[in-house]
């Protein structure tokens, strides 16, 4: 049991909305009062370069610089590259934006799951099903005994490794809940169905509120992976429009800094998002690298993963069909590839939010995580026999992509690219500016192929249709070969750990 002595406790849902926001936690990471989301800044590089065709020999000099640092670009060079609208040009930038991704993560998509702990909200965010006030949504916690089913499925008929466990925002559901869940997801044992070997949640990811520091550092201490929060718009004007100021979410300065608290707590992987529709995307993106650059001046670690949302219809708002800034595949595509030559070492997550269709064309945008067999209903895994079955009104909003993990795993397949359940990374403290580097010279995408390679050879083994393990096998062949060619001297190494695998053996990594 995690040891929640340091944090405070609230007694009602009224007196956690008065109080919850510690004020000098934020004003420490505003000095002078001047927020590192420069406004007028944002404002200017729009205007400038609006309508306006870039120098392509500009635009080019830029996307080498991405290439060659693997820094995160000044918010100058980000607009120079939103000015592009010729698709030869484009299409050097999207290639490039691949060739990145080959380098920091080789590859390979990192597979994970959604899992919904509770619906409880004290917020009133206009686009949310989950807001405070929103009559039609069914309240629901899952209890200990209720999330073990659900790990249940996750864990062991679908075979999944790594959570990102989402929260409302509620006394109910406080740290010391989000503590108790973390530890019941890792250590929650169920046997696979084609083999029997115990499969488990190795990962646990949570998107939650933003904390302060103690309750930051008890959830360091039960093993959080990344700790995401969306900042939903930069905006702050359209901000506080769709988040009322009398809410705890209303402070956008307490949101904006949560970051900054996490990395003081030790919580070293960070994960950014836009929810994109809220506003002009131009904006969010000059602001997302703005964020990182004051994260990596503070701490010289930014953002471990960039989150890409895009707003979908929810119970009891029209906000997701009639905000003015809603963008088409071809902008969400674009804004990808953007993104990815402006923090070239960063996770990107395409979420199951998307359609099939808009998510198979980003394949090869830059993107690195994806997730699959998703459900976001409460206790959604274990009441629904149906895994694409949903209900608006038990869940946020409403999900687009409800392929199984299988066909995914072997559409992926079919394209060369692996799958990975890997979750070494932060178990070898492989975190925060540890990895920094080994993400921008390439390193870690050695680690990270040969961990994807045991990773798939358990989940094909543990969970696979023939067809899909037959797919899989053949591109483990290739992937082994290109270790030994890479890594000659190391190889029996991994061959042993491999072999290993293949006889049973569960959860080895380097
Ligand atoms: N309640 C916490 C908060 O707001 O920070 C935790 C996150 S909330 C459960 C998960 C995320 O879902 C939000 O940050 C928001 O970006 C996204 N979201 C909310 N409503 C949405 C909608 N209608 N369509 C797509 N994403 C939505
Ligand atoms: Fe609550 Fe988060 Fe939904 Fe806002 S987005 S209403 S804080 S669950």
């Amino acid at each position: 049991m995690a040891d929640c002595s340091s944090i405070r406790r609230f007694k009602d849902a009224a007196d956690y909305t008065k109080n919850f926001i510690v004020r000098d936690e934020i004003n420490k990471y505003l000095p002078g009062g001047k927020h590192f989301i420069d406004d007028a800044l944002i404002n200017r590089l729009i205007a400038e370069t609006d309508g306006q065709a870039p120098d392509p020999v500009r635009v080019r000099e830029i996307v080498a610089k991405a290439e060659s640092t693997c820094e995160t670009l000044l918010p100058e060079e980000t607009a120079v590259l939103m000015q592009v609208t010729d698709p030869a040009l484009f299409e050097e930038m999207r290639a490039a934006a691949d060739r990145i991704k080959h380098k920091v993560y080789d590859n390979r998509i990192v597979m994970f799951a959604p899992l919904y702990m509770s619906n409880l909200c004290v917020n009133g965010c206009k686009y949310c099903g989950f807001r405070e006030g929103n009559a039609l949504q069914k309240r629901r916690v899952l209890t200990m005994d209720e999330l073990k089913e659900e790990l249940d499925v996750l864990a062991g008929r679908i075979g999944h490794k790594r959570l990102i466990a989402v929260y409302g925002e509620h006394p109910t559901t406080s740290t010391e809940y989000i503590a108790e869940t973390i530890e019941t997801c890792y250590a929650r044992k169920v046997p696979a169905p084609r083999t029997g070997k115990l499969n488990s949640i190795r990962r646990v990811n949570v998107n939650a509120a933003p904390l302060p520091v103690a309750d930051l550092k008890v959830l360091r201490s039960v093993g959080i992976g990344t700790f995401q929060v969306f900042q939903e718009t930069y905006n702050r004007k359209l901000y506080e429009s769709m988040h009322p100021a009398w809410s705890v979410k209303g402070d956008y300065d307490w949101r904006t800094t949560c970051f900054h608290r996490c990395l003081e707590a030790g919580v070293d992987d960070v994960g950014f998002g836009v929810l994109y529709g809220l506003c002009d995307w131009r904006y969010e993106l000059l602001a997302t690298v703005l964020h990182a650059r004051d994260l990596e001046r503070w701490f010289n670690i930014g953002p471990h993963t960039l989150s890409f949302p895009r707003l979908e219809p929810a119970s009891g708002t029209r906000v997701p069909e009639e905000s003015p800034w809603l963008i088409d595949d071809a902008t969400f595509a674009r804004i990808l590839v953007i993104a990815r030559l402006s923090v070239p070492y960063t996770g990107i997550i395409v979420t199951a939010r998307e359609s099939p269709a808009s998510r198979d064309r980003v394949l090869d945008h830059g993107m690195t995580q994806l997730d699959c067999s998703s459900n976001i209903a409460i206790k959604g895994y274990s009441d629904f026999a149906d895994e694409a079955h949903q209900e608006k009104e038990r869940q946020q909003f409403m999900l687009g992509d409800n392929r199984s993990i299988d066909e995914m795993v072997r559409t992926l397949a079919a394209r060369g690219v692996i799958t990975s359940f890997c979750t070494a990374g932060y178990r070898c403290g492989r975190t925060g500016g540890c990895i920094m580097d080994a993400l921008k010279t390439g390193r870690e995408g050695k680690f990270c192929k040969i961990n994807a390679v045991l990773t798939f050879r358990e989940w094909l083994d543990d969970f696979a249709s023939e067809e899909t393990r037959a797919i899989g096998g053949r591109l483990i062949e290739k992937e082994l070969a290109e270790i030994k060619d890479w890594l000659p001297k190391f190889y029996p190494t991994v061959l042993k750990q491999y072999e290993a695998t293949c006889r049973g053996a569960r959860d080895l990594f380097f």
